[in-house]
């Protein structure tokens, strides 16, 4: 579960989040949808303990990761921008970031198996497709086999493929009870992935509603 408690963010006299309160269920989808810009990565990292509040607060199944990033056991995302190190391969990559977060080794092989990277594990990430680096950040969040998980437009730029692949694990990841939230500036991904949607512009909270009364009010 998350909670967003008058949630706040200022970048100079930029307001990027704007007392943002809102709670994030398990068991379900929850989309979080708003224009570019609109406050949406800047809210994720600050659930993640990745970026301040300039006021307010987010608990991560009631706890605060306001100084430090939240454990990789608690909470995992797959932010907009991750960067990797391409000349390692997949398996590399996943065992340097288990073992920096004190993860047994052997979630590694799981996590490749789950995201179906096993056959491309001993490659290097620079030749992956963008839809294999998505599985990638993926399997990267999952390592810690959490509870919560957050990701930060996971299908832009995919392919169909990719697209149906990312809406149906995301659903899978639900259905076991797990708190999922996904952000998008697409309505009609949204109309497509989510049970419910938290609505932001401007970082403003526009609605917070399940996603066919969403659709039936707009
Ligand atoms: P979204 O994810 O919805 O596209 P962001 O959270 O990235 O929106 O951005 C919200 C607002 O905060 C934007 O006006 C953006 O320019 C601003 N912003 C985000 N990060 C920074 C930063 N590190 N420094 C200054 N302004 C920022
Ligand atoms: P660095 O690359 O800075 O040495 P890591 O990549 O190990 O450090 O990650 C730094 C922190 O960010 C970790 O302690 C972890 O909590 C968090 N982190 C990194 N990747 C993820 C992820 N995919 N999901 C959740 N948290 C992550």
């Amino acid at each position: 579960m998350i909670e967003a408690r008058g949630l706040t963010k200022r970048y100079g006299s930029t307001l990027a989040v704007d007392d943002l309160s809102f709670t994030v269920r398990p068991g379900v989808v929850t989309g979080f949808l708003g224009p570019n810009g609109a406050g949406k990565s800047t809210t994720m990292r600050m659930v993640l303990g990745l970026d301040r509040p300039s006021a307010g607060e987010a608990l991560v199944n009631g706890h605060p990761y306001t100084r430090a990033a939240a454990p990789m056991r608690e909470v995992g995302a797959l932010l907009d921008a991750k960067d990797v190190h391409g000349g390692r391969t997949a398996r590399a990559h996943l065992l340097a970031l288990a073992q920096s977060n004190g993860l047994p080794a052997s979630r590694v092989g799981d996590v490749l198996e789950l995201t179906g990277l096993s056959s491309v594990a001993r490659k290097r990430i620079k030749g992956f497709s963008l839809g294999m680096s998505q599985r990638l950040g993926i399997a990267a969040a999952l390592l810690g086999d959490p509870s919560v998980l957050l990701f930060d437009e996971p299908v832009n730029g995919l392919d169909p493929e990719g697209i149906l692949w990312i809406r149906h694990f995301m659903r899978s990841l639900a259905a076991e009870g797990r708190t999922v939230f996904v952000s998008s500036h697409l309505m009609s991904e949204m109309a497509l992935t989510a049970d419910h949607l938290v609505v932001i512009g401007r970082g403003r909270l526009l609605a917070d509603t399940s996603t066919p009364e969403f659709i039936e009010q707009n």
